[in-house]
């Protein structure tokens, strides 16, 4: 067995970086930035009001309250072509230019109307409610640096800097496929030994959350030449490509076989409970060589082992150089036991959340077998147990958080 440090440095180190494309900000959501954005334009790019209000000189209210001529009206849009002289007001909207010689606005809720003045009923500081010219973004400025993980709001800083594409480490497509001559998929009446295909939609979410593409290149059985078949189709179709079963110590575990003849192979034994098989290949004889994850058949070894092995390195193919979960500390709320003396971590799935007294709790989602999905289906958190007895109520646990 090896270690699940050096089960991932081996998967990550075969795993490269895509090479940046442009895109349109709106297909960059969650993206890895590829280059620092600079600022060439400010913004605001001009100084204008926070407020519906009235724009003046501020010491003309010092004796508040004060009557102004009101002189025009600005529109956000439009721009004053008169100035503001002393005495004077113009009727200012949000986002509209300040009018020259105005240095304050005064909101429209702390004036009232006489005729054609305005009677400002409050003192006004100089500079109030005035957004001045670049003091979100000044020109020049390193506005995002390269390796930022795109949120909504960067998409719409991008947009106020009149970028219309970005250059980003591009989402890439990864084939799912699942093999096992067990397996079935398409809702018809189980036969004796038949069983019903669980992990193409599994895996098919987790990808999805990893921001790349699923794309489902079916159920494959337990022959040599299926399997190559499927491979060689993924090869032209998919950056990467993970497949569930076949990778354990039966007769009919062909994927790892397969892999063996096709590419260069390394099946690994890790050292955790559940997901202790996995093979991990390079397919092609191009420079950009596709992964592929092998993933254990078990629903639950297959989704932790993803988690574990396959979600980081993905990540790492998208350009993302933060590629594991953080383990945080959490109060265990239940008993979790464990069989000691096997030399692996467990890692076992949890309900994580925060409790009133602010720290973080997790509870046993129940029964822990590799093959219970349904058991493992409401954990957001999987605990980490060094090999041991497990960890009783009360006791500190560390836990990956997995939404
Ligand atoms: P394997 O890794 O192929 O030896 O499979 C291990 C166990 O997982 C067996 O009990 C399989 O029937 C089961 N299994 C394999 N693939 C799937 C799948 N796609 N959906 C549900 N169960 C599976
Ligand atoms: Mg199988």
């Amino acid at each position: 067995m090896i270690s699940l440090e050096e089960a991932q440095r081996i998967v990550r180190d075969g795993c490269s970086p895509r090479r940046p494309v442009e895109v349109l900000l709106r297909d960059a959501l969650g993206c890895v930035l590829a280059q620092d954005v600079v600022a060439h334009e400010a913004i605001p790019p001009f100084a204008n009001s926070s407020m519906d209000g009235y724009a003046l000189i501020s010491a003309d209210t010092t004796k508040a309250p004060v009557h102004l001529r009101v002189t025009g009206e600005i529109p956000a849009g439009t721009v004053a072509t008169d100035r503001v002289l002393d005495g004077q007001a113009m009727r200012i909207m949000t986002g509209a230019p300040m009018p020259l010689g105005a240095d304050a606005v005064v909101m429209v809720e702390e004036t009232s109307i006489d005729g054609s003045d305005v009677v400002i009923e409050t003192v006004a500081r100089p500079g109030q409610f005035v957004r001045n010219v670049g003091d979100d973004v000044a020109i020049g400025d390193t506005v995002l640096r390269s390796g930022t993980v795109l949120r909504p709001a960067h998409l719409g800083v991008l947009a106020a800097l009149g970028e219309q594409r970005v250059l980003v480490f591009p989402k890439i497509v990864i084939g799912i496929l699942s093999s096992g001559d067990e397996l079935v998929e398409d809702g018809s009446p189980l036969a004796p030994g038949q069983i019903r295909e669980a992990n193409k939609e599994l895996l098919m979410a987790l990808v999805e959350r990893t921001n790349a593409t699923p794309l489902n290149l079916g159920l494959v059985r337990d022959t040599e030449e299926e399997l190559e078949a499927a491979f060689m189709d993924a090869l032209g179709r998919c950056d990467a490509l993970v497949t569930s079963g076949g990778v354990s110590m039966g007769d009919y575990d062909l994927v790892k076989a397969t892999l063996d003849r096709l590419g260069e192979m390394q099946w690994m034994q890790i050292a955790i409970q559940p997901a202790k098989p996995f093979a991990f290949g390079l397919l092609g004889d191009g420079e950009e060589k596709m992964p592929v994850f092998g993933l254990p058949g078990n629903p639950v070894s297959s989704m932790v082992s993803f988690e574990l092995i396959a979600r980081p390195a993905i990540k790492k193919m998208m350009g993302h150089t933060e590629l594991d979960r953080t383990l945080v500390s959490a109060i265990a709320d239940t008993p979790l036991r464990r069989r000691a003396g096997d030399g692996k971590i467990n890692w076992q799935r949890v309900v994580a959340q925060f409790a009133s007294d602010g720290r973080l709790h997790v509870a046993s989602t129940g029964a822990q077998g590799s093959h219970q999905l349904a058991n493992s289906a409401s954990a957001n958190g999987l605990v980490r147990l060094e090999d041991g007895p497990g960890v009783e109520p009360g006791d500190e646990v560390g836990v990956l958080l997995l939404d």
